[in-house]
């Protein structure tokens, strides 16, 4: 590891259902599922509807605007390389369009900064937040999350 790499964080490993989604990703694109019969969204992924029993779906634009729904400030004992950045936050999002819709993810300063990039005192409970790729050693694109007033 060179001096400024940031040190080897887990990486999704996509499913087939949830493909579509890091593909999206990889175009810096939030796209969420949704039914293609009733059109209600829905995440995480999955096969079939919960309303309406459909099979059919596709993948709807996000605006990648949200709010913070909630967060925590994990401390020690972490795996080493989230351990090396702590504390930081892990937050859970509620997207603008579909309050509904809560991906976990992290409040970062920047695309590319590390996960203690954010003074924690910044992060509030409904503060907004978009969202921003960042491209991880393994070449999948991550959806992070950046304050819209830091
Ligand atoms: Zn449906």
């Amino acid at each position: 590891m060179t001096g400024t790499e940031a040190p080897a964080l887990l990486s999704p490993v996509p499913d087939e259902d949830g493909a579509p989604f890091w593909e999206y990703a990889a175009q810096g694109e939030l796209r969420v599922q949704a039914c293609a019969e009733c059109g209600e969204l829905r995440f995480p992924p999955r096969p079939c509807c919960p309303h309406c029993q459909s099979f059919d779906s596709e993948w709807r634009r996000m605006s990648g605007r949200g709010r913070i729904w909630s967060y925590v400030l994990p401390h020690p004992p972490l795996l080493p390389a989230y351990a090396e950045q702590a504390p930081y936050n892990a937050v859970v999002v509620e997207l603008s369009e579909a309050p509904h819709i809560r991906l976990v993810g992290n409040v970062v300063s920047a695309p590319d900064a590390r996960l203690d990039s954010v003074d924690p005192a910044k992060l509030r409970i409904g503060a907004p937040v978009k969202v921003a790729f960042t491209r991880g050693p393994d070449g999948t694109h991550l959806p992070r999350w950046l304050l819209e007033r830091p």
